[in-house]
């Protein structure tokens, strides 16, 4: 295992933690291998868990190769070894990562970009939110489990327009999304969907109804109830 690490896996030492909210952390990290990366924005970097060689996954929001910094989003949901580790992390930790690799691509989308995720995906749309040309118009919509927290991590980014949509336990409020996504449907508008499984499933086939071409669609799953370190 350790042989495994050393060769694929890039040490890094937490820098800075903010609790942003109750369930909500900014962990940055520094360490001179994090220099030699190539970042490009909507890629995946995977976090060891101590003891073996899993991991969990999480998006960096930003990528410094100069100082060898990066800086990620974590959703503390309940539950789970990475939620933990989020919720514990703690400035002078050292961690072994593997990443950054490619995973949601934000680069190339038009002018008039659509966002759908939930908490996992804040991180993520705040890095859209400062790509494109200046012209560029995003919208954001969240399906989240806290509405009134998801507002103070919201613009603690600056997305104060982003809309949250609180979660229903039959899944009701995904007809809201919807309701919330179709006057932003334009001839090229784009659709970036991320989070949980089911919920992107829903969205895609209410897209593909509104005749939204695939080619305008980009997915990629977060996490699934009952499933494990999905990367
Ligand atoms: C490419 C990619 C990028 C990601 N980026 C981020 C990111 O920037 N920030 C972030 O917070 N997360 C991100 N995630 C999601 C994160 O990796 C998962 O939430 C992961 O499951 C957390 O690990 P865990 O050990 O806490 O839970 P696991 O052990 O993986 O899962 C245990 C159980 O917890 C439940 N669960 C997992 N995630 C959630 C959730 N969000 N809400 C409710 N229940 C959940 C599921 O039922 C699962 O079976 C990303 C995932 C992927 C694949």
């Amino acid at each position: 295992m350790r042989t495994v690490t050393r060769l694929l896996m890039r040490p890094a030492r937490v820098s800075a933690v903010a609790q942003i909210s109750k369930n909500f952390r900014l962990i940055d990290f520094q360490g001179d291998a994090l220099r030699e990366c190539t970042w490009t924005p909507g890629d995946k970097l995977q976090i060891k868990l101590d003891g073996s060689l899993s991991t969990r996954t999480f998006t960096p929001m930003q990528w410094d190769t100069a100082t060898g910094a990066t800086r990620i989003l974590a959703y503390c949901h309940g539950a789970g070894p990475g939620c933990d580790w989020a919720r514990r992390a703690q400035p002078g930790d050292e961690r072994q990562l593997f990443g950054p690799r490619a995973s949601l691509r934000l680069d190339g989308l038009p002018a008039s970009t659509v966002l759908f995720g939930d908490e996992t995906s804040i991180g993520l749309a705040a890095t859209l939110q400062r790509t494109g040309e200046a012209a560029s118009v995003r919208h954001f919509i969240f399906e989240v489990n806290d509405r009134k927290e998801a507002a103070v991590v919201l613009e603690s980014f600056g997305m104060k327009t982003a809309v949250s949509i609180e979660r229903q336990p039959d899944n009701g409020h995904l007809e809201a999304v919807i309701r919330a996504i179709q006057p932003l449907v334009g001839p090229s508008t784009a659709f970036v969907l991320s989070g949980k499984a089911s919920s992107i499933q829903y969205v895609n086939r209410a897209l593909k109804a509104l005749s939204v071409a695939p080619r305008r669609l980009r997915a990629k799953v977060y996490w699934a109830p009952g499933k494990a370190g999905l990367d």
